[in-house]
């Protein structure tokens, strides 16, 4: 009989726990936090006057069918702490707020997402101590929280995003692309525009990825959203207004905003990995996210989500069905020989 550990209790660990259980497989999933669902259970819509495909409608009835699935075991506040054996029969030990427990599972699972707030510090300013920008996920949560007409408590002159906030930095260290933030950062732009047609939406932008099929950059520029390709070379503020230094064609610009928004993206939690790699096996690759060092049809030990790297809802759900359905097929082959 397969039991398997689930290491995280996001997007990615919810998908495959639910996977397993429709196929007759028991899981427990390990969460650190006090709930399932992860990062995406506090994002918003993106529609406008129709919907913009941000992908929060494929997670549907999710997080209540695993909350009611009572071949998932959930254990909140929990993390696990040492892990032996081989595939098939991995013993684990995991601390939860009652103490230690150990048990014997076929296959664990690392689903441990990915680094909320990794470059806000990093980048030069105190963000707590200004509440006229947001962070990705502050903006997310700005969808989420609207009103059906309002989004600020009176209409802004003019907003701002800061397109690659952290990514594609060697700086940071962080060279590759997020994936996902000129997605919802443009979606989140259509928002403000539908909201507050006079407001000046302007993005500092050095690469735009394919949002949706055709141009989206016209898809833009029609609804009157600026597109300043350069990445601003300093941030600072005017009393509690940020103001963007950039350089474009005619020169070196400083302008003031009402709103600024950065576009915070998907980073390793390099600390996490590398504790995580420590107790399963699994290697740190020089970006920081994690990797396979033994096949899992081998190890039993598997990776899903943005553990791995950047990914979107779609795609993250995608890998962990793919995930689940390699365990599963890996336990029929067993079975079979
Ligand atoms: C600002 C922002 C906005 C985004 N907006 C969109 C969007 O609009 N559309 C879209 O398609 N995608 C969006 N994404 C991408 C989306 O967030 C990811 O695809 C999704 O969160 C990935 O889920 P996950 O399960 O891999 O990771 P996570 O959501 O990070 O979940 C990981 C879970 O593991 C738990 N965990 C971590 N470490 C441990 C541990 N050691 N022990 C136990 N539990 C642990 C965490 O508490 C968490 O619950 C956005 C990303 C960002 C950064
Ligand atoms: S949540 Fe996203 S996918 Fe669903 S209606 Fe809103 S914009 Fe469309
Ligand atoms: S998704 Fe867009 S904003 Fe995010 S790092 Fe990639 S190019 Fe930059």
């Amino acid at each position: 009989m397969k039991n398997v550990l689930i290491i995280g209790g996001g997007l990615s660990g919810c998908t495959i726990a639910r996977e397993l259980s429709l196929a007759g497989i028991s899981s427990v999933i390990v969460e650190k936090g006090e709930s399932i669902g992860g990062k995406v259970r506090s994002y918003g819509c993106k529609a406008d006057e129709k919907c913009n495909n941000c992908g929060l409608c494929a997670v549907h009835t999710l997080w209540q069918d695993v909350e009611n699935d009572p071949k998932i075991q959930k254990l909140f506040g929990s993390s696990l702490v040492d892990l032996s054996g081989s595939a098939g029969n991995l013993h684990a030990v995991i601390r939860t707020k009652e103490g230690f427990f150990d048990d014997s599972f076929s296959d664990v699972i690392v689903a441990t997402g990915f680094e909320d707030s990794a470059c806000t510090g990093a980048a030069g300013y105190e963000k707590d101590s200004y509440n006229r920008v947001y962070t990705g996920a502050e903006l997310e949560k700005l969808m989420k929280d609207r009103g059906s007409d309002t989004l600020f408590s009176e209409a802004p002159k003019s907003a701002a995003f800061i397109f690659c906030y952290g990514s594609r930095t060697l700086k940071e260290r962080a060279a590759y692309c997020s994936q996902v933030c000129c997605a919802y950062s443009t979606r989140a732009a259509k928002v403000i525009k539908h909201y507050y047609p006079d407001t000046e939406v302007v993005l500092f932008y050095m690469d735009l990825q394919a949002v949706n099929p055709g141009n989206y950059a016209k898809e833009l520029t029609d609804r009157g959203i600026v597109l300043e390709r350069c990445r601003p070379v300093d941030l600072t503020f005017d009393g509690d207004y940020p103001v963007v230094s950039y350089e474009d064609a005619d020169g070196k610009k400083k302008r003031q905003f009402d709103y600024l928004f950065l576009n915070t993206g998907i980073h390793p939690d390099v600390p996490n990995n590398t504790a995580i790699a420590d107790i399963t096996g699994l290697k740190v690759k020089s970006d920081g996210f994690l990797t396979y060092v033994a096949p899992p049809s081998v190890s039993g030990i598997y990776l899903a989500g943005t553990a791995e790297k950047p990914m979107n809802i779609v795609g993250t759900m995608a890998n962990a069905r793919n995930t689940a359905m390699s365990l599963i097929n890996n336990s029929a082959e067993v079975s079979a020989v």
